[in-house]
């Protein structure tokens, strides 16, 4: 196998038995970005990276991890995809991005998404879409689409994702390779650019599971930057837990559902028999896209509310006073989704609107975490796709909101009450790539993994 092939966990086997060294996969990295970025368009900004010895003697020396580019590395570009932030330069390191470089990880650099992470298929990108390399014609997913496109391609091992609504684990499951969003409160969010602050979580998308295992170690724990970070260590993954115990399984019944592409629906019906799976019916999901579709832009029409050209960011220029500012500088800066969702969350927050959306909304994300609270005391994992649908083209969803809102149908569940959730990539030779998810109990993070990769072990 080539080293683009080989996830992270390999190459730092290979590199400590001297069969390489931490400089040639830097330089082979590189080379590969070089080739491939022109027609793929997943980075926004490559560093350059092939010469940086800084982490050479450490744990992942050698290993370049992409990120995307809402999160900050400092001293680079910060663009989060928008024109708002085009020449914006973040000052300080995200803590995420800070402990992979004490580990010894480079940053090979930040990775194309859509603008302010809205939308699930990098077409709202200000850098222009990226390219899914298991088909160019079709999107990668979104909104860390140039995460996941970089990693599938082989332009990077791994790479920082963030998960607000399904955001790693959509276009992991459109481009066939990994991706886990862990319990909120597990990985810092200090230098995540706020989109919905309840719901916002870093992600990782990786080749294999153990590589999320791994990242998620080095990363995850108590950060005094982030007052709503679960305040107990995370326990680390032990991938024999499951060798003596068997997991109890349940499989959404919506999996089976209609608007579940066929060949989706009869793979993971054929999983979860293998797994001893239970169906259950839970009606209320059908409330988890309207739900989130009040509170995601409630919360983001108020983060960024700071985008207003005065301290940093897109000015625009010839306005008549403050109020023309702030008007010419946010229908200049920001591209059509995010308006749209700025539009919203003003809506829902106003007064005489608030009680009936607002409000009830916030009701209905309790009422989903009791109903699945009581789920997790019967089952150790909740299954169902990833996605209801592999990749679709470009173009198709754009013109429809809410058909691109239904594109996160399962995975928003798991933001919603704050629980873990891993795509892996399951698809039969010769299809377009999807993913099973994987969903367990808030904090069951290392219960999560150990059961992933041994699934993993069976269907990939
Ligand atoms: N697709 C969802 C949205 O547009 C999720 C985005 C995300 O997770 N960042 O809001």
């Amino acid at each position: 196998m080539e080293l683009h092939q080989l996830p992270v966990h390999i190459l730092i086997d290979l590199i400590r038995e001297g069969r390489t060294s931490p400089a040639s996969v830097r330089e082979y990295f590189a080379r590969r970005i070089d080739q491939l970025n022109g027609d793929l368009n997943a980075f926004i900004t490559v560093l350059d990276f092939a010469r940086d010895d800084s982490g050479d003697g450490k744990p992942l020396a050698g290993v370049p991890v992409a990120v995307k580019d809402n999160i900050s590395v400092a001293g680079v570009r910060l663009t989060c995809g928008s024109r708002m932030l085009e020449n914006f330069e973040a000052v300080y390191d995200a803590t995420a991005v800070a402990r992979l470089k004490q580990a010894g990880a480079v940053i090979a650099g930040k990775t194309n998404l859509d603008e302010f992470a809205m939308g699930s298929s990098n077409e709202y990108s200000y850098f222009g879409a990226v390219k899914n390399p298991a088909d160019p014609e079709r999107v990668p997913g979104g909104s860390s689409g140039g995460s996941a496109a970089a990693v599938a391609a082989g332009m990077v091992p791994a790479a920082l994702g963030s998960d607000t609504g399904g955001s790693v684990r959509q276009p992991a499951s459109f481009c066939g390779i990994v991706g886990f969003k862990p319990s909120y409160g597990r990985i810092s969010r200090w230098g995540l650019v706020a989109f919905a602050s309840s719901l916002d979580q870093i992600g990782f998308l990786t080749r294999d599971v153990r590589d999320a295992a791994l990242l998620y170690e080095i990363t995850a724990g108590p950060d005094e930057h982030d007052a709503t970070m679960i305040q107990s260590p995370p326990e680390r993954v032990d991938f024999n837990m499951w060798n003596d115990r068997t997991p109890r399984v349940a499989v959404l019944s919506q999996s089976f559902s209609d608007s579940v592409a066929e060949s989706i629906r009869d793979r993971i019906g054929e999983i979860a028999s293998k797994l001893g799976a239970e169906k259950i019916e839970i009606p209320e999901l059908e409330y988890a896209v309207p739900i989130y579709y009040i509170i995601a832009p409630a919360e983001a029409s108020a983060n960024l509310a700071r985008y207003d050209g005065v301290r940093y960011g897109f000015r625009a220029e010839d306005v008549a006073d403050a109020v023309d500012l702030y008007f010419r500088t946010r229908t200049q800066g920001f591209g059509p989704e995010v308006k749209r969702r700025i539009m919203i969350g003003t809506f829902v927050l106003s007064a005489g609107y608030q009680d009936e959306y607002f409000k009830r909304a916030q009701k209905g994300r309790r009422l989903l975490a009791n109903k699945l609270g009581e789920v997790f005391e019967r089952f150790d994992f909740v299954i169902s796709p990833t996605t209801t649908t592999a990749a679709f083209r470009f173009g198709e969803r754009t013109e429809d909101p809410i058909s691109m809102y239904l594109s996160d149908y399962f995975t928003v569940i798991a933001n919603l009450i704050g629980a873990p959730a891993i795509s892996i990539p399951v698809h039969r030779e010769g299809e377009l790539p999807y993913g099973l998810q994987i969903m367990a109990a808030p904090r069951h993070d290392a219960e999560l993994l150990s059961f992933a990769a041994a699934v993993e072990e069976k269907f990939v």
